[in-house]
């Protein structure tokens, strides 16, 4: 028998999730975000609950090329564009949509040969400061692009740095808004949080959302919002099994650094995870899991193939029984990803995305 151990990706959930983003951002179309082999969750796995979005959102030309291989004749956007003049032969070739965000992309583009002109999406850098023309100098971009032969229509992007916070997105849309509201061409600046937030306002959800993490079930603006707020399923469930127990006294201590001392008797269960399958070893003492669909606690450190999980709320459970670290329980119980990313000091994105090798992967 294997390892216990599984990540099961959830279908149906991928699709209530798509829905749920649709109905945030009325009359908008969805980019479906893929990026990081689809945030851990693998572009194979989530294509059928994804099927619904009017396009794909990628980085890799080989991710590109994995979305056509599925047979997916639909936009697909590369949202950092080409990274060498000789990716547009493959964007001609797959007809794939690329975002302009530089001067020297605009070059690549005028020295290409194409039969037939490209859709591009070009990037405003409207205070976030990674990629973009500043205000001042994105209309000159935009005339540069329009008196190509290569290129087809132009889109307005650009990308948001808090959306899922404080400070929020007003700032950002007036910049964009100011240099772009005499321009012709489709407008698309909302990721998931903007669009859960204010997708209901027509400059926010614009032409086209760009929705990741809200379709993998996660909630962008964790802690202030989580997914039953949302109204989203979680879409990845990493689930293992207990595959020992032990009976602790008083003063007994867990795993390495002995860093858990029990301050009365407790019986531990043994869980076959551990941060090699890329759970986090920063989580510690305290972070919630599901045993049997009810939830305890970890006690003591993350090792690299176990942790130990107290099992005084489930005294019948013992070797074999199911233990969720995120997604839904056997018993419909749900224990979010942000919950546990919390725990580690980091955000939901950032434990899909680090689903191990390792760890087997189902569809459901
Ligand atoms: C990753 C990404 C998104 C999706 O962001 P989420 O926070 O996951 O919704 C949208 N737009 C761009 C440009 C991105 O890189």
């Amino acid at each position: 028998m294997p390892r216990p151990i599984q990540a099961t990706i959830d279908t149906e959930a991928l699709r209530q999730n798509l829905a749920r983003m649709r109905n945030a951002a009325p009359d908008a179309r969805v980019w479906g975000v893929v990026k990081a082999n689809a945030y851990g969750h693998g572009i194979e796995r989530v294509f059928d609950g994804l099927r619904g979005v009017d396009g794909f959102a990628l980085l890799d030309l080989d991710e590109a090329q994995r979305v056509r291989s599925l047979g997916w004749r639909g936009p697909v956007l590369l949202l950092e564009g080409v990274f060498e003049a000789r990716d547009l032969e493959l964007c001609s070739r797959l007809g794939l949509w690329h975002t302009i965000h530089c001067d020297e992309q605009i070059d690549m583009l005028a020295a290409h040969k194409t039969q037939e002109p490209h859709r591009v999406f070009l990037k405003m850098n409207s205070g976030m400061n990674r990629l973009g023309f500043t205000p001042p100098r994105y209309r000159a971009a935009w005339t540069r692009l329009n008196a190509l032969p290569q290129v087809d229509e132009i889109s307005l992007m650009t990308h948001f740095s808090d959306a899922d916070g404080a400070r929020g997105i007003a700032h950002q849309l007036e910049a964009f808004d100011a240099v772009t509201h005499d321009l012709p061409g489709e407008r698309s600046v909302a990721n998931s949080a903007a669009s859960l937030r204010m997708g209901a306002e027509p400059a926010v959800r614009g032409d086209w959302i760009r929705p990741g993490i809200a379709v993998y079930g996660s909630a962008p603006d964790y802690p202030d919002h989580d997914i039953a707020h949302w109204g989203l399923q979680p879409t990845m469930t990493l689930a293992t099994r207990v595959i020992g127990v032990q009976q602790l006294d008083v003063g007994h201590t867990v795993g390495y650094g002995s860093s858990f001392v029990a301050d009365q008797p407790l019986r531990i269960g043994i869980v076959a995870c551990g941060y090699a399958d890329g759970y986090p070893r920063h989580c510690t003492t305290g972070t919630p899991v599901l045993v049997d669909g009810v939830r305890t606690r970890i006690v003591g450190r993350v090792s690299m193939d176990m942790i130990t999980v107290d099992l005084t709320p489930v005294p019948q459970a013992g070797m074999g029984s199911a233990v969720t670290m995120w997604g839904r329980a056997g018993n419909g119980q749900i224990l979010s990803i942000d919950e546990v990313a919390r725990s580690a000091g980091t955000v939901g994105y950032e434990l899909m995305c680090a689903l191990a090798q390792r760890v087997p992967v189902v569809v459901d």
